[in-house]
């Protein structure tokens, strides 16, 4: 690739916002990102959150090795104002499934060895070893697990401003508010010369990145069923400065049965909590066999919100009865065994698909642009789990989740619409 080739990407979220930055410091000069949303951060990027768990357990070494790597780059200059080594509390209730149970086990295998974390984890056997590293927790918490100091939390949002404002300072240009609507082929259909939008805008690229998310199968269908829309329910405490200021300082706190939550955002006191289970697909829709986002996402079920308030019963029962506020679906791009998608499309000289992220890619925001300058390089995926996974169909059980996914077409339709 010559530096001054242009470079079209497609999505401003996670995988998009890294692929832009990497690309620039490489010193690539024509640099072009197309986003629907109006702005970026963009209000459908999964990773535009208050906060994202930085961690580097993981049932596979593979990965944690490289969230260590992306535990190093979120300590450098422009990453650091949004890192929090508050640590990370995993457990499993009394009533957790053996499921839960053994990736808790497998997750702690991957880093008790590892040099790394040496003196930085500890046991939790008993109410006692969970007040001793979040005193002001008053539940039962009657929890097996251990504590992690070596781990915490992003400020998710900040990060990708920050990672936005970057791109612009190294010239990457911004179309935003204009949904791809389609890819553009040369005349055999063998190579992509670019997108183009809704509004009737066409651009044209030497390469062109697919960092859609989890709308990946909108414009690409031929993804297929690899890549399947999985959403997981989002929800907040309102805390008054007061309370926000007792939990300042807490673990990422994760029940592996019952869900996670964080300090209070700093900003604006909101508590942020997330129920666990194996999320929500929506195949039921227009996505031509593909799961996709639905347009309405301002919800979550009752079974969601009650698991939530098993989880303040277990760990702060005075807020367990509050109003949850700006509830929410936030979808991700699962694929069958959880690892992303960062190939060639087959067939299609210059399109490359950066997704996947299987609900774990947001930790990688520091480093993952990388592996798509890397690749684009190269001009093949040498990693063989990164490649394009035609003979998968995502959308079913994943090991590391507690439960299996419900279809929205099983969720009322007066819970998942404005009705
Ligand atoms: C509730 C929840 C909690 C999570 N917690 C963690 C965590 O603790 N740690 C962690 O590492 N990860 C976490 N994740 C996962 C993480 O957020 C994702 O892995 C990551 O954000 C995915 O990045 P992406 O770039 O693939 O998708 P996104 O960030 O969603 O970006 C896709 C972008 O494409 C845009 N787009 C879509 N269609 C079009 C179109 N037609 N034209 C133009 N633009 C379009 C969207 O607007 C969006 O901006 C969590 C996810 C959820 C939902």
């Amino acid at each position: 690739m010559k530096k001054e080739d242009p470079i079209l990407i497609l999505g401003a979220g996670t995988f998009g916002l890294s692929t832009a930055y990497h690309f620039a410091k490489a010193g690539f000069s024509n640099i072009t990102v197309l986003e629907k949303s109006t702005a970026v951060p963009p209000v459908d990027s999964a990773g535009n959150d208050l906060n994202k768990i930085i961690r580097a357990e993981y049932e596979d070494p593979f990965y944690a090795e490289l969230a260590l790597q992306a535990i190093e780059a979120w300590k450098t200059p422009l990453f650091a104002p949004y890192y929090h080594e508050t640590g990370y509390l995993l457990a499993n209730s009394r009533a957790a499934p053996e499921k839960a149970k053994k990736t808790l086990l497998k997750s702690l295998g991957s880093i008790q060895q590892h040099p790394a974390f040496r003196g930085k984890i500890s046991p939790i056997e008993k109410r006692e070893d969970v007040t001793k590293v979040a005193p002001v927790f008053d539940g039962p918490m009657e929890w097996k697990g251990y504590f992690n100091r070596f781990a915490g939390y992003a400020h998710a949002a900040d990060a990708l401003t920050a990672v936005y404002s970057a791109c612009c300072a190294l010239g990457v240009k911004f179309c935003v508010g204009d949904a791809v609507a389609s890819l553009t082929y040369s005349a055999t259909r063998d190579r992509c010369t670019g997108a183009a939008t809704a509004s009737g805008k066409t651009y044209t690229a030497s390469v062109t990145v697919l960092a859609l998310g989890a709308a990946l199968a909108t414009v690409l269908p031929d993804v297929g069923k690899q890549v399947a829309a999985n959403a997981w329910p989002v929800a907040h405490i309102q805390l008054t400065p007061a309370e926000a200021q007792k939990l300042h300082g807490i673990p990422v706190t994760y029940a592996r049965d019952l869900g996670f939550f964080f300090e209070p955002d700093r900003r604006t006191n909101l508590l942020k909590l997330c129920p666990s289970g194996a999320g929500y697909t929506n195949f039921s829709s227009s996505g031509g066999g593909a799961s996709v986002p639905p347009d309405f996402n301002g919800f979550i079920t009752p079974a969601d919100e009650d698991k939530i308030r098993r989880l303040l019963r277990e760990t702060l029962p005075g807020l367990a009865e509050r109003p949850l506020v700006n509830k929410h679906m936030c979808w991700c791009a699962d694929t069958a065994d959880s690892e992303y998608i960062i190939d060639f499309v087959p067939g299609k000289h210059g399109l490359i698909v950066a997704s996947g992220d299987s609900g774990h890619a947001f930790k990688m925001l520091p480093i993952a642009g990388k592996w798509i300058v890397e690749l684009a390089q190269a001009g093949q995926q040498e990693k063989r789990r990164w490649r394009w996974k035609p003979n998968q169909d995502a959308g079913g059980d994943v090991s590391w989740r507690v439960g299996r996914p419900v279809d929205l077409k099983d969720v009322p339709l007066a819970v998942r619409s404005k009705l």
